[in-house]
Order: C-alpha cells, then structure tokens, then sequence
C-alpha cells in the first residue's frame, strides 16, 4: 500500500519533501528549503542558530519531526534521540535548486540519496563554496565534535581541517531502472532552467507514482519533457505530483526567444552588454554565449561558472563550452586588498585576496579584470548578477551601454525593496531602464494541463504552486490538495 506525506510545497513555490512509503520501503521525493517560509523568521542578520538548528528548524515546521534520519552529529549536540533504525531507505532529489535540495546537509550521511551527475557536479559546488552554511550536500564536517590534541593533553574541537567524511551520493543514468528495496525507479530526464533536472517513474506495490519535479517544455531540450510524458503515460499511473510553478500563466517564452532577441537588442550598441539571468542556469549562458559570438564579442562569467562548467565536463556533459574555450573570459573582481591586476605586488600576495577556490583560475589566460573591460567595452557580453553592480565603478560603462535582464520578476516585498537599489545602480550609469529578455523554468498552465491529461493519472497532487486551485479548472480528474504532515494513503 502506497502512501504520500507532504512535508513542503503545499500551496508554496519550492521546499518540496514528500515522503513516499510502500510496504516498509520509506524514500523521501526532494528534501527543498522554501525560501519564503525560512524568510518568515530568519534574515541575513538573525540567521539559524547552527547549534540548536535542528530543534529550531523541526519548531518552525521547516523541517519534518521525524527521529532517525537527522545526522548523528547534529542529533547528538542537540539533544535529539538518534534512532539508528529508524532512518529512511533513500532520498531522490529531482535537480539541485535550493528549493529542492537545500536541506539534505541535516540529513544522516548514510542515507542513499540518488541523483543525476549534472545534479552531483552543482550539489559539489555548493559544498565547495558553502558560502550559506548549511551546504554540505556530498563532503561532511563532523560538527561539534572533541578530538584529541595532537601534542599535549586534553582535545580540542575538530574543525574543517580534521577531514571531510562522504555522504552516500548515488548517481543514476538517466532512462535505466534502479532499485530501492523494493520499488523500482525510473529517472527520466526533463528540460529545466538547471542542468541535470530529472522526473521519476516510481513503481510501487500497488499502481505507478509519477513524480515531475521541476520541469518546462519551452526549453532547447523540450524533447526531453516530451519523452518522460510518453514514458509516464505508458506506466499507467495511479498518482501523479505535479509542480505547478506557472499554472495561472497562459504561455511561455522560448529559450530560443531569448537568444534571438537579445542577439538582435545588442547588434550595433556601442557600449558594454551586461546580462543578468541565474548564474547556475548554464542553458542561458548558452544562449547568451551564442548572442555573444553571433555580435562578435566574447562572453565574460564568473569563476563560479568557470567551475560549474569544468565540474559538468567531469561528470561527462560536453555540450557546454569548457572554461578555457576562446569566446570566454573569466572576470576577477577586486576583493578584499583589491591587488589583481596590479604589478607592485607579487602572484602570491594576489592570490591572497581569493579563498581557495576562488582562485583556481587566476593563473589562466583568458582571465580579464575590470580595466581591461573599461578599455574594450564593445568586444563583451558580460554576466552579472545583483550583487556585482559595484563592479560597475571600475568598469564604468560607457555611452551605449545596455542591461539585460534575463530572470524572474522580483515576486516578494524583499524583492521589490531588492529592486529598488538595483535600479539606483543602473541609473546611476545610464543602464535604467533594464531591457527584459527572460524565459522561465517552468511550464506554463496550457503545457501542464496537456501533460496530465496524457499522461492520464487516477489522482493529481499539486505542489510547487500558490495557485494550486487552478488545477481544479482540469475535467474529469481527481485533485487531491495535499495538508502539511498528513499521511494520504492510496
Ligand atoms: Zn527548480
């Protein structure tokens, strides 16, 4: 017998955590922090307490008060019983957007969390980077924990430096059935604004669960999408969880729409083009490295991308442009000393400015600072994000200069406030108004009642959606509005 509980993404976008049981077999669909809801209580200067987080989170309903599948170091600090056989058989995280995999750091490292590669190589980069604090979603730092001292005698705590630990990270390939106790899955891939994103065909004892994600088919790769639905059309399914991000939008934008409208909106300007679109979405750094080419300049990223890009190759995608490629440049910002570029001080004490991996590219050639920038302005399409404007007074933009902007519209009071500042910044250098070139992530209504109507589920699910009663408007099918911790069983 099957049963769904729903810990997150219930009438909100993203924070998905759907527990899925069947005959003694318990996986968890996606382990997501909600944005909106951590924001309801925490801000960037009252942030969760690391030493209680746990008890603080379970508190709040961020996280499900489930014993045994919380990390034992966590558990042990924090009071929290440790039920060794209690835990859970595995975790499937759909793609590793924040909202979707950003709470497996408190979970127990033994678990089988099962993931695409693409999903590995960023669940890597976050844990490399960790720049939040709670991002150790593949290496692990023991916490909070005494280890002898190395010379003399009593302990000391052990820190970073004591050695990482694994979790047990999993990788499937895509359109191959694996095994979890005794449900088999089926990973397909989907077309996401994030590589790598995945739906499951879940076959439990009694009947199919079909699992969406994330997932959009306006995408390069919609073909995708289109083969998960035939493939979940033919298992027959019993249930289906569907996200329904855009459900109230009628249509959607293509991503080749943004390539051809930027390509044409940067032809002839004289000055600077700087874009702004999400800095893990490597199919619209595509889309803006062929914009970039087809108006003869280069396209400038950030050593993060750098990174992502060389992390995906790793893990065996090759249609991205590797770092090194002669059409990308990779910016240094100034930090703290603020030395690149300069000449009176040695690599070393340059070097110093960047964290470890922030430097792991200041030795190639194709690295460019802000003075080279101001020089040549209209040789680059260069990327930046919100919290880079203040780059802008080294570069300062010239005359002609243009600012795409190519992600969501701000949804929350924050944002707007957000929005505020960022325009003083463009306006500040003549880049006000931003011209917007956006294509989104998910499907737009049309697409999503289309997909379950041929896929053809006995029962719906919605979640990743403030408007789920708008999955109402589908004849004929049974829509099931999912409550916070209540167990649904089929
Ligand atoms: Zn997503």
């Amino acid at each position: 017998m099957v049963s769904l509980t729903f810990y997150g993404g219930i009438n909100q976008i993203g924070g998905n955590k759907i527990l899925l049981e069947d005959n003694g077999t318990k996986i968890f669909l996606d382990f997501g922090m909600n944005f909106e809801e951590h924001q309801n209580y925490f801000t960037e200067y009252m942030p969760p307490r690391k030493c209680n987080s746990i008890n603080d989170f379970i508190y709040l309903n961020l996280l499900p008060n489930l014993n045994g599948i919380y990390r034992r170091d966590y558990c042990k600090h924090m009071g929290l019983d440790f039920k060794e056989d209690n835990s859970v058989d595995g975790i499937l995280i759909s793609h590793a957007h924040i909202d979707h995999v950003g709470y497996v750091h408190f979970l127990r490292k033994d678990i089988p969390t099962y993931v695409s590669s693409e999903t590995k190589a960023i669940m890597e980069m976050f844990s490399r980077i960790g720049a939040a604090g709670f991002e150790e979603f593949t290496g692990f730092k023991p916490s909070f924990q005494l280890i002898s001292k190395k010379r003399g005698n009593g302990f000391k705590r052990r820190d970073a430096r004591d050695g990482l630990e694994r979790r047990n990270v999993r990788v499937f390939d895509f359109g191959k059935k694996f095994k979890i106790d005794n449900l088999e899955i089926l990973p397909c891939r989907v077309d996401h604004s994030l590589p790598g994103a995945t739906a499951f065909i879940i076959y439990a004892s009694n009947g199919t669960v079909i699992y969406t994600g994330d997932l959009r088919f306006h995408g390069r790769q919609k073909e995708w999408s289109n083969d998960f639905i035939e493939k979940a059309a033919d298992a027959d399914p019993i249930i289906m969880i569907s996200e329904g991000t855009r459900i109230k939008e009628k249509e959607a934008r293509t991503e080749e729409y943004v390539q051809k409208e930027s390509t044409k909106y940067i032809n002839k300007k004289k000055g600077l083009v700087i874009a702004n679109f999400p800095i893990r979405d490597t199919e619209r750094l595509l889309t803006f490295y062929n914009t970039a080419i087809s108006n003869k300049r280069k396209l400038i990223i950030e050593y993060r991308q750098a990174m992502l890009l060389d992390l995906l190759r790793q893990h065996g995608i090759e249609n991205l442009p590797k770092s090194d490629n002669e059409n990308i440049r990779i910016f240094y910002p100034k930090k703290s000393w603020g030395l690149v570029g300069r000449n009176d001080f040695t690599d070393e004490q340059i070097k110093q400015d960047y964290s470890s991996w922030e430097k792991n590219y200041l030795d190639l050639d194709n690295i460019i600072i802000a003075e080279e920038i101001r020089k040549n302005q209209k040789e680059y399409v260069m990327f930046m994000n919100y919290f880079q404007l203040n780059n802008l007074m080294d570069i300062k933009p010239k005359k002609g200069s243009v600012h795409i902007r190519s992600i969501c519209e701000p949804f929350s009071e924050e944002m707007e406030l957000d929005q505020k500042r960022i325009d003083n910044w463009l306006k500040l250098f003549s880049l006000y108004p931003e011209r917007k070139i956006h294509s989104s992530g998910h499907a737009c209504g049309p697409a999503i009642f289309e997909m379950i109507n041929k896929i053809n589920p006995k029962k719906l699910f919605p979640v990743h959606t403030i408007n789920p009663e708008f999955f109402k408007e589908l004849p004929h099918r049974k829509v099931i509005y999912p409550k916070y911790g209540k167990k649904f069983i089929v």
